[in-house]
Order: structure tokens, then C-alpha cells, then sequence
């Protein structure tokens, strides 16, 4: 296992004001903390501006999504290209939100994790299952094909630059964690197929997150667990005590 990382998803959330805010009170609190590796991903609009208060600080910038192409004619879509020019680092694939919400087939998301390693980006890429498979026993079928599909065609080497996020699309901003039990589950299982699908070192290697109503008070248990590599945090990233909080629990 690498470094431990905890990403912000602030998704469509914050002002102008509220995300500079957020960000400059981060870079304040996290001052000499660099044995975590942080990153928050802010809304498109204001990846520029928060790029410049991070500049003096560890925590990294991230975007929330990504087109597939590189430029063109594809009205709305942000390239790789671009969010590289304004300073970003990481990038979410496939958040439970756009799979379910705006409809991104597997395919997609494939595409978007390919294009994002070519052009340089660390895809954070996300896999998860809803509760009714849960229910019906379909957790590991369902995540390890998303996960198998996801990273279709991406070889051994391009592969270790991305981080896997499960997230239970039950627990996402509901207030109802995995308990530390079940997330170890799914994070032991999609490290055996990482370790079948590529080789057992780029497995031990590659960082696996822990996403779903994550805070302060449960991420001591989850990152105990020797398979969380880390988290990704929605609601608790948009309160700089708590997102801090936690990233210091880890640190
Ligand atoms: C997320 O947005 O990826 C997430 C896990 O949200 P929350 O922490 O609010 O459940």
C-alpha cells in the first residue's frame, strides 16, 4: 500500500466565495501534514481560483469529470487538456451520481479513465453497487464488473496511475456508513482482481478508497481496515474542521 490519500468531492456545491473559503481554510489547518496525500475536487468553475491558493500547500486539485476527447465540437465537455492547464492533478471516473443520475454507461467511464492516463491525469475512478443488488447477493458481480469494464484495455504500467473508489451507493450521502467489516470485504475482493486482471505487485500498489458517508467519527475503524487505502469524502469535505479533522486522524 502507498500513501494513504482522502479526496474532497465537493460536487455541486459552494459559491465563488464559500469554495475560496473552504480552500484557504484547508491550506491553513493542513499546514505540514505530508504524510497523507490529500486532493480536493471542486466544481469546474472554480478549479482556476482554488488552484492558486493550493499552489503553497500539499493538498492537491482535482476535477469531478472529464470528456473523452481532446477537443472539438462537444458543447459543455472540459478536456484533459484543460484541466491540466488550471492546475489539477486528479479527476473522478464514474462517481456513483453520473452513473446513476446523468445516465454514464461503463463504456463511457472507460473511455474517460483511458483518456484521463493519457493525458496525464489520475483518474479516481469509482465503482460501487446499489442496494437492491446488495440485497439480492450481486455486490461482487456488480462491482467487479465495473470494475473489469472500467479498466478495459488499460495495461500494467498506465494502470497504476489510477485509484480505485468504492463506494456503496447506499451508504453516499445518506448518512449510513459501510460498516468496517463490509467495506474490507469489497476492498479485499477488488484487490484480488486487480492482482488477477494485472500482477500482485501493481495490487499491494494500487490505493483503494473508501467512499460513502465517511466523517471524522468513523475514519479511524474504516482506514484500520488493511485494505482501505484511503477516502473519498462527499458531505464531510465541504466543512474544513471535519474534512481536516479526518485527514489528520490518518496523518
Ligand atoms: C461521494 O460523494 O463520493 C461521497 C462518498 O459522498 P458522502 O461522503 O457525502 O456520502
Amino acid at each position: 500500500m502507498g500513501k494513504p490519500f482522502i479526496a474532497g468531492n465537493w460536487k455541486m456545491n459552494t459559491n465563488y466565495r464559500s469554495a475560496l473559503g473552504l480552500a484557504t481554510g484547508l491550506v491553513e489547518q493542513l499546514k505540514g501534514v505530508d504524510t497523507v496525500d490529500s486532493a480536493v475536487c471542486v466544481p469546474f468553475v472554480y478549479l482556476q481560483a482554488i488552484s492558486s491558493i493550493l499552489s503553497s500547500s500539499n493538498i492537491a486539485l482535482g476535477a469531478q469529470n472529464v470528456f473523452y476527447e481532446g477537443n472539438g465540437a462537444f458543447t459543455g465537455e472540459i478536456s484533459c487538456e484543460m484541466l491540466k492547464d488550471v492546475g489539477c492533478t486528479y479527476v473522478i471516473i464514474g462517481h456513483s451520481e453520473r452513473r446513476h443520475v446523468i445516465g454514464e454507461t461503463d463504456a463511457v467511464i472507460n473511455k474517460k479513465v483511458r483518456a484521463a492516463i493519457t493525458g496525464g491525469l489520475l483518474p479516481i475512478f469509482c465503482v460501487g453497487e446499489l442496494l437492491e443488488e446488495r440485497e439480492a447477493g450481486k455486490t461482487e458481480a456488480v462491482v467487479s464488473s465495473q470494475v473489469r469494464k472500467g479498466l478495459q484495455g488499460i495495461d500494467a504500467e498506465r494502470v497504476q496511475a489510477v485509484t480505485i473508489a468504492y463506494e456503496p451507493v447506499w451508504a453516499i450521502g445518506t448518512g449510513k456508513t459501510a460498516t468496517a467489516e463490509q467495506a474490507q470485504e469489497v476492498h479485499a475482493m477488488i484487490r484480488g482482481l486487480v492482482a488477477e486482471l494485472y500482477d500482485k505487485g501493481i495490487a499491494d500498489r494500487i490505493r483503494i478508497q473508501y467512499g460513502g458517508s465517511a466523517k471524522p467519527s468513523n475514519t479511524a475503524e474504516l482506514m484500520a481496515n488493511p485494505d482501505v487505502d484511503g477516502l473519498l469524502v462527499g458531505g464531510a469535505s465541504l466543512k474544513t474542521e471535519d474534512f481536516s479533522a479526518m485527514i489528520k486522524t490518518v496523518a
